[in-house]
């Protein structure tokens, strides 16, 4: 079974004069963070029956370790792709209401690019750099 790529959505083209996130600029992103979550929705889905179709092949108990830390593993991913869908329903959220795209902490504009590059960044790029040095810090 091959696995099929994401549908991506071409990068956003602005027009000169253009209002930073106005509808046409949060449709974009709207369809972006849509794609990542069907894409999510269609790994969950897979793991789910793959994980139904292991469970009765390995009677041998060496096969079966190896498929539980499979399963391990599977369920650790889908922990983070739940994460992952969790962040992605705040951003749409934030969509709805007008507060995509700005810096959660310091409210200027996260920008397109970065934007584009990480559609689920709340943080303008000077907040996030002192949020890492901060976390740096912290693990030492
Ligand atoms: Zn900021």
């Amino acid at each position: 079974m091959s696995v099929q790529p994401t549908k991506t959505v071409a990068p956003y083209k602005t027009k000169k004069g253009e209002t930073y996130m106005n509808p046409k600029q949060l449709d974009h992103f709207r369809s972006i963070l849509n794609n990542i979550k069907l894409g999510l929705g269609e790994d969950i889905d897979r793991t789910v029956h793959s994980m139904q179709d292991d469970a009765t092949v390995f009677a041998d108990p060496n096969d079966r370790a190896s498929q539980e830390s499979d399963m391990t593993l599977e369920l650790r991913n889908r922990d983070r792709e739940s994460k992952l869908i969790k962040k992605i329903n705040e951003m749409l959220a934030k969509i709805n209401s007008g507060d995509y795209g700005y810096c959660e902490n310091c409210g200027i504009e996260i920008g397109l690019n970065r934007l584009e590059a990480r559609p689920t960044a709340t943080l303008c790029i000077d907040c996030k750099t002192l949020d890492e040095i901060r976390e740096k810090q912290v693990a030492k």
